[in-house]
């Protein structure tokens, strides 16, 4: 049986001194993951913290040469926002094709990126973006942020405000996607900036990566030509019943492939 106490924070700061009284608090985005979790009796909260009336945390903005995205708003607002489709339309892209409409119209930025699931497709665009994650104590590098499986640079009770993107020359996502979920099996997002190439790869291993050899050689030579005889080793790589280790690593060059070709 559930036995929780539910509370609908008016503010950041309310919702923070929460997670600070009660170690075993949870905070909960748009429930996409987080009530699943508890129905599979995953996750024993003793408070459930609701995100879901910060007007704060919502919301869309340019700020110079980045794209801000409110840690609350929802993968439909960002697929269709003309400010990420004008800056990035990569990213509007890759919210756009998270799920189905149901999951779109409730599972939020933050929520994705604090929950850091191995196939999801955000933790890709945060790193090849060099994202920074807007927490209610500091902001954490895109680099400094993915630590493992469902693991993040975040503290127990720190919460995301925001995402910071950087804005890109060009950028492409391309996901090989499980026919049922719409989770990646294998995702690349490459984005270029003058002759710096960040190639983020999610699905294939325990959580997001850069993928370095292809960077390297990407700023040579922006072209998919360029990265095809690039192997990705399949040592560590997941293996399961959708995908076995070897074909996630063949994933990785073809989904990088398309992605560059796409960025032309
Ligand atoms: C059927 C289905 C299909 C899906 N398909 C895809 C897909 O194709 N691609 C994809 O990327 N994702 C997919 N998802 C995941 C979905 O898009 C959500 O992003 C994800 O489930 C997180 O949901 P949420 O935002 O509602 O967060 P919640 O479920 O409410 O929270 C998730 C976790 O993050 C924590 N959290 C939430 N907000 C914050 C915050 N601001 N600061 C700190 N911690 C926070 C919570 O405490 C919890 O631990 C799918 C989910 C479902 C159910």
């Amino acid at each position: 049986m559930y036995n929780f106490d539910y509370q609908q924070a008016k503010s950041v700061a309310e919702a923070a001194n929460t997670l600070g009284s009660k170690p075993e608090a949870k905070l909960m985005a748009g429930g996409m993951t987080l009530i699943p979790t508890l129905k599979q009796r995953l996750a024993k909260p003793t408070e459930i913290v609701d995100l879901g009336k910060i007007a704060e945390l919502k919301g869309i903005k340019r700020e110079g040469n980045a794209v801000v995205i409110g840690a609350m708003t929802r993968h439909a607002d960002v697929a269709s926002s003309d400010v990420v489709k004008s800056a990035i339309p990569a990213l509007a892209d890759l919210a756009g094709h998270i799920g189905d409409p149901a999951v779109r119209n409730r599972g939020t930025c933050g929520g994705s990126i604090a929950n850091n699931d191995p196939a999801a497709d955000y933790p890709s665009a945060v790193l090849a973006l060099n994202a920074t994650i807007v927490t209610n104590k500091r902001r954490i590098a895109a680099d400094d942020f993915i630590k493992g499986m469902f693991e993040t640079a975040l503290a127990n009770d720190e919460i995301i405000t925001a995402v910071s993107f950087p804005v890109p020359e060009k950028a492409a996502y391309m996901k090989f996607p499980n026919p049922a979920s719409r989770y990646a099996i294998v995702g690349v997002f490459v984005a270029k900036t003058g002759n710096n190439v960040r190639v983020g790869v999610t699905g294939a291993a325990p959580a997001a990566y850069r993928q370095k050899d292809m960077e390297a050689a990407l700023a040579k030579s922006f072209t998919a030509d360029a990265i095809k005889d690039i192997k990705q080793p399949d040592g560590g790589l997941n293996s399961d019943i959708h995908a076995s280790a070897e074909y996630r690593a063949h994933l990785v060059g073809v989904m990088a492939r398309r992605a560059v070709a796409a960025c032309a």
